[in-house]
């Protein structure tokens, strides 16, 4: 808009000085003229100045576009540093923000009311983990030491047979063996892992002379609520074969669950 302005003022300028200069040909000097004259060194003036301050901009311009360049790298380059301190950390604290879920094992103790686990009572198949010694609510479970050795989290074991041994599950009577899904922040221990939030994904559970295996989460949750439920299972006469049997179960969905997070996440 501008430069189509100055180039019809300019084509106009042209046009009147060519017949200002024709008509001084045919007439000899024109009134005025010494005016314009005067004018011919302060518009040279102005051109240089005009031309010092294009020069100018375009610097001003090539340092933006550098700068900008510049300041893309040092983002990048935070980032950069950011992603490896984090991981660092994670590495040395042995924790991790899982993108699939972690899966682990729990055996709880059938009572008439809940199922029991070894701090506390589980009536619904999820748990949200909270710091029982109340160190707050941030970053759990801890991995500080700031709430004892063992710390904050629901636990779950990487195997099932140190379970069984460890609970003395012969002696315990009715029990049930999980198979859990840990989520968000999740800390590794040498058995086992303790994470922010837990799921019951597959349960085998017992009660009297009956078994109920299953994966269905509307059925964990009934059993849960209320473990009488499990008497709607199948019956077990072979009580000496049935740890053997409930282990395999779990074991079984395991190995699923972990093909199906392996498949979903395209890893
Ligand atoms: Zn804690």
């Amino acid at each position: 808009m501008k430069a189509g302005n100055q180039n019809g003022g300019s084509e106009r300028l042209g046009r009147l000085r060519r017949t200002a200069a024709a008509y001084q040909e045919r007439y000899g000097s024109l009134p005025g003229m010494d005016a314009i004259t005067g004018t011919a060194s302060a518009i040279a003036t102005r051109r240089r100045r005009l031309e010092r301050l294009q020069r100018e901009a375009a610097e001003v311009q090539a340092e933006i576009a550098a700068t900008e360049v510049e300041l893309a790298r040092l983002d990048e380059w935070v980032v950069f540093c950011l992603q490896e301190s984090i991981e660092r950390a994670q590495r040395e604290h042995a924790e991790g923000w899982s993108p699939r879920p972690v899966l682990g094992f729990r055996l709880w103790r059938v009572a008439d009311d809940a199922l029991y686990g070894v701090r506390l009572p589980w009536t619904r198949p999820g748990m949200i983990a909270t710091c029982l010694k109340g160190k707050g609510d941030t970053e759990i479970p801890h991995s500080d030491g700031r709430c004892g050795r063992l710390g904050c989290g629901v636990y779950v074991a990487k195997e099932i047979d140190p379970l069984l041994v460890g609970f003395g599950v012969a002696e315990l009577g009715d029990v049930a063996l999980g198979l859990v899904a840990l989520g968000g922040k999740v800390v590794e221990h040498d058995g086992g892992y303790r994470g922010a939030t837990a799921e019951v994904i597959a349960l085998a559970a017992t009660r009297g002379a009956r078994r109920l295996f299953t994966a269905d989460p509307v059925e964990i949750a009934r059993v849960f609520a209320e473990p009488a439920a499990i008497e709607s299972g199948e019956p077990c006469p072979d009580r000496a074969r049935l740890l053997d049997e409930m282990s395999s179960y779990i074991a079984g969905q395991a190995r699923k669950a972990a093909q199906w997070t392996l498949e979903t996440s395209g890893g």
